[in-house]
């Protein structure tokens, strides 16, 4: 899919300049505007305020650091905290497919930054940072892993390490459709750490990095095999989260 790029003296790139300054890309090359009209950057919904410490969710006033909402108080989950860049809705899937499904790497150097910018004190406290995995036959299909993409120029940009290989997924298959519970049940046990790269995840705290969170079920999976294999402690980073993360799980 190419849609055309969108003229760089509009006002949305503008906007955008506002919302990230043109050198803050992985390479340091100026900024790119991939493939949305400036309409559509325009109502890309920003994280921009105080969040729950364990899921991302944007809070209406600051309610101090390291507070959690009530849904990740009442249960808890085995990532420790969650940030993410913007909320995903119609504006920011439109961004989230095109990485999906082309082969965009200025994108994913733009929502790479956005993570960056998102989850900084996650990135600063992370020993290794790492890509939700994708399951190899699907990998042979798509020739690439999205996560990966933006898992990358995120280590490179922080100098951070990275463990591209540190989860491996073990069953295939889709979840766009299913219920919350049904997501849950499709990724119980479909991540391991592989023997040879336990030392590299042994007491260490691990950034893992996705592109969207719904229900946090995939996250919750991934977290749960790096902590298995001795990881200190797991935090999430994604470039969009849905906006109640909580309410499609009750
Ligand atoms: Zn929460």
């Amino acid at each position: 899919m190419k849609l055309p790029r969108p003229d760089i003296r509009s006002a949305g790139r503008g906007l955008l300049d506002l919302i990230l300054p043109p050198r803050a890309f992985d390479d340091g090359a100026p900024a790119q505007s991939p493939g949305l009209s400036a309409e559509a950057w325009s109502r890309i919904v920003f994280i921009d305020g105080p969040v729950c410490d364990g899921c991302g969710a944007p809070f209406p006033h600051d309610l101090g650091a390291g507070v959690c909402c009530a849904a990740c108080t009442a249960r808890p989950r085995l990532f420790s905290r969650a940030r993410a860049a913007c909320l995903y809705d119609e504006a920011s899937r439109d961004l989230v497919l095109q990485l999906k499904h082309a082969d965009r790497t200025e994108l994913s150097g733009l929502l790479a930054a956005w993570i960056g910018r998102a989850a900084a004190d996650l990135i600063a406290e992370a020993d290794a940072i790492a890509p939700v995995p994708m399951h190899r036959w699907r990998l042979f299909r798509r020739r690439y892993n999205q996560a990966a993409e933006l898992a990358r120029p995120l280590a490179r940009r922080f100098g951070r390490p990275y463990l591209p290989d540190a989860l491996r997924r073990l069953k295939a298959g889709g979840q766009a459709g299913k219920s919350a519970v049904g997501r849950r049940r499709a990724v119980a046990g479909a991540f391991e750490v592989p023997k040879m790269l336990r030392k590299h995840v042994e007491g260490r705290r691990i950034l893992l990095v996705d592109d969207v969170m719904t229900t946090g079920a995939t996250a919750d999976a991934c977290a749960r095999a790096l902590l298995r294999a001795g990881a200190r402690a797991v935090d999430l980073a994604v470039v969009a989260r849905v906006r109640e993360l909580h309410a499609s799980e009750t």
